[in-house]
């Protein structure tokens, strides 16, 4: 087999069979194979696009690259869930203990921060002394213990992955369906969980603008999930907005403890329930969705969530301590006001903007070795639909260095739209893909 012949075929509109998806994965990652060659062939599946079954060729070849972890000795359903990429998305920090709460196990590998989006496992080492870095023995230990474990990925999970994303990253081919879907799906498959949840996000700060474009990589991920033998289902959920008030690290840390303590509904909240209660299902541990808000509110009001929680950061050497009092997270020197320019209606939010001017404060990265500040971040006071007057805060910078923070303070002012007419409502949930 030789790689100019699966370039020319892809190039002129043919479609790959799973031989020669093995071989230019398998040899990719072996090194035999230069990025140049590789990069033209993403090209070419940018333009010229993959079927269903090459899709999912491409994924089970990927997944197959590395690790394939093995949760059996977790007894129950493992469930996982995943969200494509948002700005401000703490949905993990709320969902995982809760689902644990009610019975569920969940045995979660996540990932950084990475441009305008934001990591779990940023977020989660905002808490003095956590380690995302387990043991494969503690990881299993702890989800059997608690209930739920949130790691980072082993060094050696889909490798493949690694290698085609970094690429991607650098040749203008991260933004395709099938090439999205496999890089996730890969990961999840690897990973080893029975059942999959994905949030797939859709607006101003998420890959797919269009919900149109949303739906199409949800019922992809959807086929490929089934098609390897997997309990998957995905939501559509909103991204033109950042989810709930807090952009940053440990401040959203805050957040999720918040609203596990019952104090702060709106719409991660919403977000947060509606992913949880698929999980319940598909762990079988509730028949409906009624059945599962309600076991989720009891889990809420009860503290049994925020317990759990608890229970996880102190299993991997975290200060437990955080969830009764959240001063004991990482503490901004400086709060500075943002303030509206105009009276109006708050009708849109550029996210991937406001993500990116949380980034210029050192709450995210640029590049993969850049340091991130756990304290610093965005609490945003007004949301779409909002009235406001000139002058009237916006939202408040946590803030540590001066040195990019008017930068910050412009790009996020210019990325909030204010009118004089109240825009329309959106959904928070578009839809379901089961
Ligand atoms: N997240 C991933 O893991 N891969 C992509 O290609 C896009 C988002
Ligand atoms: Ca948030």
């Amino acid at each position: 087999m030789h790689i100019t012949d699966i370039i020319l075929k892809k190039r002129g509109g043919g479609r790959l069979d799973r031989e020669e998806i093995d071989y230019f994965v398998g040899e990719y990652v072996k090194g035999a194979l230069p990025d140049y060659q590789i990069a033209a062939l993403l090209m070419a599946i940018w333009f010229r696009g993959m079927d269903d079954q090459e899709t999912v060729d491409l994924t089970l070849s990927m997944a197959a690259s590395g690790d394939q972890i093995d949760l059996s000795r977790i007894p129950g359903i493992k469930v996982d869930k995943h969200s494509t990429g948002g700005v401000a998305d703490t949905t993990t920090l709320i969902v995982a203990p809760l689902v644990a709460a009610c019975g569920g196990k969940v045995a979660k590998m996540s990932g950084r921060g990475l441009g305008h989006t934001g990591g779990t496992l940023d977020k989660l080492e905002s808490i003095p002394g956590f380690s995302v870095d387990q043991s494969m023995n503690d990881f299993i230990r702890i989800v059997t213990e608690c209930g739920v474990s949130v790691i980072g990925q082993t060094a050696n999970l889909v490798p493949a992955d690694k290698k085609l994303y970094s690429l991607r990253d650098v040749t203008g081919t991260v933004d395709n369906v099938s090439l999205i879907a496999s890089s996730i799906m890969s990961k999840k498959l690897a990973s080893g969980s029975d059942a999959i949840v994905l949030d797939v996000k859709t607006g101003s700060g998420a890959f797919m603008k269009r919900s149109g474009d949303a739906r199409r990589l949800a019922e992809v991920m959807v086929d490929i999930g089934k098609r390897a033998g997997r309990r998957t289902l995905a939501l559509v959920t909103d991204m033109n907005q950042p989810l709930g008030n807090a952009i940053g690290n440990a401040i959203e840390v805050q957040e999720a403890v918040e609203i596990l303590r019952g104090d702060h509904p709106g719409d991660l909240k919403t977000v947060a329930f509606a992913l949880a209660a698929q999980m319940l299902i598909a762990s079988e541990i509730c028949s409906s969705e009624d059945e599962a808000m309600a076991r989720l509110d009891q889990a809420l009001s009860s503290g049994d969530g925020l317990d759990r929680l608890r229970k996880m950061i102190e299993a991997q050497g975290g200060d437990g301590k955080v969830c009764e009092d959240v001063k004991r997270l990482p503490q901004a020197g400086e709060l500075v006001e943002a303030r509206a320019k105009t009276d109006g209606y708050i009708t849109a939010m550029d996210t991937e903007s406001i993500g990116i001017s949380a980034l210029l404060l050192g709450a995210g990265r640029l590049t993969k070795e850049q340091p991130i500040d756990p304290a610093v971040g965005i609490w945003l006071e007004r949301r779409i639909g909002d009235s406001v007057q000139s002058g009237e805060v916006l939202a408040r910078f946590y803030v540590n260095d001066q040195a990019n923070l008017e930068e910050s303070i412009e790009r996020f002012t210019a990325a909030i739209s204010i009118e004089a007419k109240r825009p329309e409502t959106f959904p928070l949930i578009y839809t379901k893909i089961e």
